[in-house]
């Protein structure tokens, strides 16, 4: 029952939104291509073709007599039959002879055409009193058959080729079709007065200052008098900046639904494809609709695939995408003020972007998006709760507060696993319990309960989660521990769930180390412990050794190195600069290496002294890990407890300096 209720809404959505992007496609591309399918209709065809001549040709062959039926007789017999008086007539018609014998048999034969029978028969040495006794009649052989006859052999072949090529004309018709309209724009239009994909800035959640810059934009659209009477110069382009999954797409879409004008969007990539002067002309013939249709906006998504920094020999140098972009940013100047026309693009890098494209009079309005906080976070929850049957126990509150760094797609894809595991169970409405579980899912990946492990392995990852989580306790920077588990999920084998007491935008030094510890607690575990290294923690080595060069390259962390910025943020190259080239010499490079095997040595020697001390606790821990695969929170505070550690407490934290 709740199976079918549930998963018949999510089918339905799932429709309504195929068919929303079929209809957006279908209208403004060139309709499909009708006529055969190439591949077995070109196999019927030729068949058909072959029929074709072979009737014809046998055709051909029965009219001009070849073989009428009747025997034939060779010049010469017929020679000696006129002699010998056994003939009473003959008929010629041009070559062919048609021979009536005086017993009443009738024979053909041929003869050369330019000499005449009479000729012929004397020269085989036919007496003439012989040959005036058969009467001798010649047939007018200028009629149509005629014609047909004699041109069939020219004009045949022609009509076959004809037919061929009309034929192989139609199944490529299809793909030559596409071949025109490769220069067309591929974009999608969401016209003003479409009730079901408008969306509005009270569908986007959170996203407040966003959505203040872009409501004067929003203004312009719907007044654009009022601007350009008072001579104001209105931005051409706007740049929606942040983490995917933030709304940008769907925010650029909410501007076009809140001032109700036209929306043509259309994706960086798709400008790019086989043919080299596509993406020009696509770029031209997207702004020419844009402008009929104005007022509108024109929205570009991961503009980074076009508007990445030309000529740096990066991306493999593609003239294709260079030209696509001068397109872009000669159509930006040419639009006059009054054309009433705004360009958006998303992209996710804009640390990549081409600094033409950010120059004054282009995209100089920078919109930038961040992960939604606590509060915003609860209102996406909400906004996709809209939809949703909920039972009494939900409470989004504390879903938003265990789920820092999701981004709003990750919340909408928290509801949709929620709802699709209540009624995998066959529940009418979606639990808390539902929601807490998909949380794991969507930061981790789906549970392997399939994945055996034998038992030594079992008790190695213990120990190994175990170590994280007992370390994580005992440091006072690190984020208290809500679970620990070593049912694999995803790539990991176990893992500890950690959340911040408190979410804070700034990570002190004090935390980094910690959080360093924590990392390297595993390796520690298995290396002290066990005397052995799996590779296991591998991706912890990853994490830790990133985190502590991020502390001496960044964030000025390193005393020894001083507060210099080596690395600029994601370690790109500056434009122009090659691409393995640092910001500092050799040396320098040596002496990072060096502070970054210091802090991941302290790590280590202090991650292996509380193993140590709390040997005990850790052998609690793994031992019912063993046991049960996962413990919560409650469970984890009590063996804590029965341990003698201290547990985290938000007070406890806002003493500390
Ligand atoms: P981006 O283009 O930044 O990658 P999208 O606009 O495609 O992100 O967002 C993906 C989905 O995430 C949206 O369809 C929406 O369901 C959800 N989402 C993202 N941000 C918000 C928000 N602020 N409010 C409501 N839903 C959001
Ligand atoms: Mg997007
Ligand atoms: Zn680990």
């Amino acid at each position: 029952m709740a199976e079918n209720n549930l998963s018949k809404e999510e089918r339905r959505q799932s429709e309504a939104e195929d068919r929303r992007q079929g209809d957006r496609r279908k209208r403004l591309q060139p309709k499909p291509p009708k006529g055969p399918i190439p591949g077995n209709g070109f196999l019927k065809q030729a068949v058909i073709a072959v029929i074709v001549f072979v009737v014809l040709a046998s055709t051909y062959s029965a009219l001009s007599g070849v073989g009428t039926g009747s025997e034939t007789v060779s010049i010469s017999d017929l020679a000696r039959d006129v002699t010998q008086s056994l003939v009473s007539e003959i008929v010629v018609k041009g070559d062919s002879i048609s021979v009536k014998y005086k017993d009443g048999t009738e024979k053909s034969s041929k003869k050369e055409e330019s000499t005449a029978l009479t000729t012929t028969l004397a020269n085989y040495k036919v007496p003439t009193d012989a040959l005036n006794k058969v009467k001798i009649s010649v047939e007018n052989n200028q009629g149509l058959g005629f014609w047909i006859l004699s041109l069939a052999p020219i004009i045949l072949p022609i009509l076959f080729v004809i037919f061929f090529l009309w034929f192989i004309s139609r199944q490529v018709k299809g793909a030559g079709m596409q071949a025109f309209s490769f220069g067309q724009s591929k974009a999608r239009m969401i016209r003003p007065d479409d009730k079901v994909q408008r969306i509005t800035f009270k569908d986007v959640a959170g996203a407040k200052e966003a959505k203040e810059e872009l409501s004067e934009i929003v203004d312009f659209l719907k007044n654009p008098k009022k601007f350009l009477d008072i001579g104001a110069r209105i931005p051409k382009g706007i740049l929606l900046m942040g983490a995917p999954g933030t709304g940008k797409t769907m925010l650029a879409r909410a501007v076009a639904g809140e001032a109700g004008v036209s929306f043509f969007s259309i994706s960086g990539s798709e400008f790019v494809e086989m043919f080299v002067g596509v993406g020009a002309s696509r770029v031209r013939d997207l702004f020419d609709l844009a402008k009929k249709s104005s007022p509108a906006i024109i929205f570009v998504d991961e503009i980074d695939a076009v508007g990445r920094v030309r000529g740096s020999g990066m991306g493999g140098g593609n003239d294709e995408r260079e030209q696509t972009l001068n397109q872009i940013l000669v159509e930006m100047d040419g639009f006059e003020p009054n054309e009433k026309v705004i360009v958006m693009a998303a992209t996710n890098r804009p640390d990549v972007l081409d600094p033409a494209l950010l120059r004054p009079g282009r995209f100089d309005r920078r919109v930038t998006l961040d992960l939604p906080d606590r509060k915003d976070r609860e209102e996406i929850l909400k906004i996709h709760a809209r939809k949703k049957p909920f039972a009494e126990d939900v409470n989004l509150t504390l879903i938003a507060e265990r789920t820092p760094g999701f981004s709003g797609a990750d919340l909408y894809s928290l509801m949709n696993e929620a709802a699709i595991l209540a009624a995998r169970e066959n529940r009418t409405k979606v639990g808390q319990f539902d929601l807490i579980r998909s949380i794991e899912k969507v930061m981790i990946g789906p549970e392997r309960k399939s994945f055996l492990l034998n038992k030594k392995e079992k008790e190695i990852i213990a120990y190994h989660e175990g170590g994280h989580a007992l370390v994580a306790s005992v440091l006072p920077y690190a984020d208290p521990v809500h679970k620990i588990s070593i049912i694999s999920r995803g790539r990991a084998l176990g893992y500890v769930f950690k959340l911040p007491i408190e979410e804070n935008k700034l990570q002190s030094k004090k935390e980094f180390i910690d959080d360093i510890t924590v990392t390297l607690a595993g390796y520690v575990v298995e290396k002290n412990i066990f005397g052995d290294v799996s590779t296991g923690p591998s991706n912890d080595l990853q994490v830790a050794s990133a985190l502590a060069r991020d502390m001496v390259t960044k964030y000025g962390m390193s005393d020894k190195m001083g507060p210099i910025a080596y690395e600029r943020e994601a370690g790109r190259p500056l434009p122009g600069q090659h691409f393995e080239e640092r910001g500092y010499s050799e040396e320098v490079g040596a002496k990072i290496d060096a502070e970054v095997s210091k802090i991941i040595d302290e790590a280590l020697k202090r991650a292996a002294r509380i193993i140590h001390e709390y040997r005990d606790a850790l052998d609690d821990i793994a031992k019912k890990l063993v046991e049960v695969e996962t413990i919560e929170q409650k469970e984890f505070e009590e063996i804590l407890i029965s341990h003698k550690i201290k547990l985290k407490r938000k007070k406890d934290i806002e003493h500390q300096p």
